[in-house]
């Protein structure tokens, strides 16, 4: 196949090109790659271009520039821990309402649909994994300080006072939260217990593996499971105190720049006003279960930023397979896009999860085969630490981990395994 007559196309070119994808090139909205003095059009970008009513929200304006000009060129740095996310970014960020789109105006946020907020995280995280992480953290706690989670039967939780004391401040994120609660999803003995103390507080003991941001979030929120099977969130500042001890940051493979730590609890006294939520058991794993189904806009924005790079690293090196395939892939992507969108736009939570839930595990299983296609198509130099490739492929990765349940496990497995159908080898020939 020969590649497609097209302006600039050449050595000087891939330079260019290559210069950009390191420092980290926005995926334009709204349909033409510029690239220094060319005009490339990309059949990637047209393909995830959104409508231009979506283009042309201020919040979407705001998280593109942001993405290109702030995030993506302090990306490998937010990666290493020895640098890590920059605490001004995550203002930035917030400054712009880009922690609260769907969060009324008169309280601080863009009053948006879920559509434009899915695609200013499309933005920020295909610019900056780690920094879209560390923030992505605050909105779970944002929600339940206003009373109700979306799919969540109001019966079944009994809402705290937490809530409404910190309710302004989250709501704008002049205040950041964190989360400690993927504990609650693990099978067996839970890992932090609540046993009621008097006055209407709890004591929290255990131990929480994860919690992202220690010393960039101003509280945390921490789930413990109560002996009547009930789930108690408390919502504390983030600093140690008697009770509440912070790990070390853990060394990790990825995300290694956003501060994340483990949590001991050890006697910790939450005073019923530190009380955000107290739900029901069951109700609350079925919603979590109907909730992680949905496939994260930021897998999204990573597979898109890995497609956009794939094709000009095709053009840039002529590489005709790489443009080729970036375009099949694209199609594809954009394909299950329109549908993870319509389910999440049009469906109630909790209404075919079961094709969310395949769905998700298709699409993490896409960027992860993506972003290696990209790491073969850039070739030796994907490898050095000051390329980007290397660190989205370890970010595919993450996205296959992040809320990960067991039916998502599954579901990511079976996509693994869908285009090589098991066959057993009765006898190896080792002569060939
Ligand atoms: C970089 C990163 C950041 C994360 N940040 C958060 C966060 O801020 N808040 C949050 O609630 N969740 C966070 N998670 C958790 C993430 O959502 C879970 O990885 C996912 O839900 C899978 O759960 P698991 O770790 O329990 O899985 P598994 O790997 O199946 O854990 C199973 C076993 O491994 C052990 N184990 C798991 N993690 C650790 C650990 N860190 N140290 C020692 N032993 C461990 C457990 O004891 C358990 O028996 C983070 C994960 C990663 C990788």
């Amino acid at each position: 196949m020969s590649l497609p007559a097209r302006h600039g196309v050449g050595e000087d070119h891939a330079r260019i090109v290559t210069t950009r994808a390191d420092e980290g090139l926005r995926p334009v909205v709204g349909g033409r790659a510029r690239v220094a003095s060319w005009t490339v059009p990309s059949n990637v970008e047209e393909l995830f271009a959104p409508p231009a009513a979506i283009a042309g929200h201020p919040a979407v304006r705001g998280a593109a520039r942001i993405a290109d000009e702030v995030l993506a060129p302090h990306a490998a740095a937010a990666d290493d821990p020895a640098r890590g996310v920059d605490p001004a970014h995550v203002a930035q960020l917030a400054d712009a309402g880009l922690l609260s789109v769907r969060i009324p105006r008169a309280e601080g946020g863009h009053g948006a649909d879920d559509r434009v907020d899915a695609e200013t995280v499309e933005l920020i995280s295909g610019a900056c994994g780690a920094t879209w992480f560390v923030t992505t953290q605050h909105l779970t706690p944002q929600g339940m300080s206003r009373g109700r989670l979306t799919g969540l039967a109001d019966s079944a939780v009994v809402v705290c006072p937490a809530g409404q004391r910190y309710r302004a401040g989250l709501a704008d994120a002049s205040t950041l939260a964190g989360i400690a609660t993927s504990h609650l999803r693990r099978p067996g003995a839970p890992a932090v217990r609540a046993e009621p103390a008097t006055g209407g507080g709890w004591t929290f003991t255990g131990h929480a593996d994860w919690c992202t941001g220690w010393g960039l979030i101003d509280l945390v929120m921490i789930g413990a499971t109560t002996p009547d099977d009930r789930y108690v969130f408390a919502l504390l500042p983030a600093t140690e105190r008697p009770g509440l001890r912070a790990g070390p940051e853990i060394p990790l493979a990825v995300m290694a720049g956003t501060r994340t730590v483990a949590l001991d609890l050890d006697g910790l006294q939450i005073a019923a006003e530190d009380v955000l939520f107290d739900v029901d058991g069951p109700a609350w794993r079925a919603h979590d279960l109907a909730r992680t189904a949905n496939t994260t806009p930021a897998s999204l924005g990573l597979l898109r930023r890995v497609l956009l790079e794939l094709e000009r690293v095709g053009l840039g090196r002529e590489r005709a397979e790489a443009v080729e395939l970036a375009a099949h892939l694209a199609e594809l992507a954009a394909d299950r896009r329109a549908e993870v969108y319509a389910l999440l736009t049009d469906v109630p939570l909790g209404v075919r999860t079961a094709e969310r839930t395949a769905l998700r595990g298709e699409i993490t299983e896409l960027t992860v085969r993506a972003a290696h296609a990209l790491v073969a198509a850039r070739s030796g130099s994907a490898m050095l630490l000051t390329s980007p490739e290397q660190r989205w492929a370890r970010e595919a990765a993450f996205h296959l981990i992040q809320a990960q349940t067991a039916p998502l496990r599954a579901a990511q497995l079976a996509a693994f395994g869908a285009g090589t159908p098991l066959r057993r080898r009765t006898e190896i020939d080792t002569a060939v």
